[in-house]
């Protein structure tokens, strides 16, 4: 197996608070991590890091370098704070994240991937949370990207949609891609991941199968 993110002694601190107190991992190509932990425990933090989308002491390297030195195409980011503007469609905003990229998928079947083909049409502010969130992992997808991190995918979307989106999550991993995913649900975790960590005060406690944990 070919690592495709390996981090290494990862540490953030916000001012007197430890988010990150040496966090090492690696995920392996075509590989399921699941994040879990309780709140504050530094999951979005640890995100951050590995997506260079937040500084941090230690090592992170993506496709063997510097996440922010990677081609963006082969990158998603759904991040657990996503406000795109609301006044457009979700036809609307999936192709204007699109757009930003050269390659990418074609709109119309990321809608349907999420689930969204029917409502394709409403305005963001118009749908409901879950649809909403449905909309913002499908701006993570738009790129067809190697790896796909994931911050708390499925908050807020009802039982059926969570798990459509899970079997999206399982094609997806089925394809090849990578996925690193933050979530409260152990269900969640169960069900998709290859490999759990479980978080605490910034510290990964325990990394192992699903079932181990
Ligand atoms: P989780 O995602 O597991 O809930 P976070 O990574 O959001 O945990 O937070 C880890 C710790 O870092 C918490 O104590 C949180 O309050 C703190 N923290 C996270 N982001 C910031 C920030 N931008 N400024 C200050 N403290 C932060």
């Amino acid at each position: 197996m070919t690592a495709v993110l390996v981090a290494e002694d990862v540490r953030r601190t916000y001012g007197e608070t430890v988010a990150l107190d040496g966090v090492s991992l690696s995920v392996d190509a075509g590989e399921v991590l699941a994040l879990v932990g309780p709140n504050g425990a530094g999951k979005t933090t640890l995100v951050r890091a590995l997506t260079g989308t937040t500084d941090a002491e230690g090592s992170v390297r993506v496709f063997g370098a510097d996440p922010r030195a990677v081609d963006r195409e082969r990158i998603g980011l759904l991040p657990q704070e996503f406000d795109p503007p609301e006044r457009l469609t979700a036809r609307e905003l999936l192709a204007y994240y699109r757009g930003l990229y050269d390659g990418g998928r074609d709109v119309a079947a990321v809608l349907a991937d999420v689930g969204m083909a029917d409502d394709a049409d409403t305005w963001y502010e118009n749908l409901s949370g879950g649809q909403r969130r449905r909309v913002c992992v499908g701006t993570a997808l738009v790129n067809d990207p190697d790896l796909l991190f994931l911050d708390e995918p499925t908050t807020g979307i009802d039982p059926a949609g969570r798990r459509a989106l899970w079997d999206l999550l399982d094609g997806l991993a089925a394809g090849g891609t990578t996925i690193v995913l933050t979530t409260h649900y152990m269900e969640e975790a169960h069900r998709l991941a290859d490999r759990v960590g479980l978080l605490a005060d910034g510290s990964l406690v325990a990394l192992d199968d699903p079932g181990a944990l």
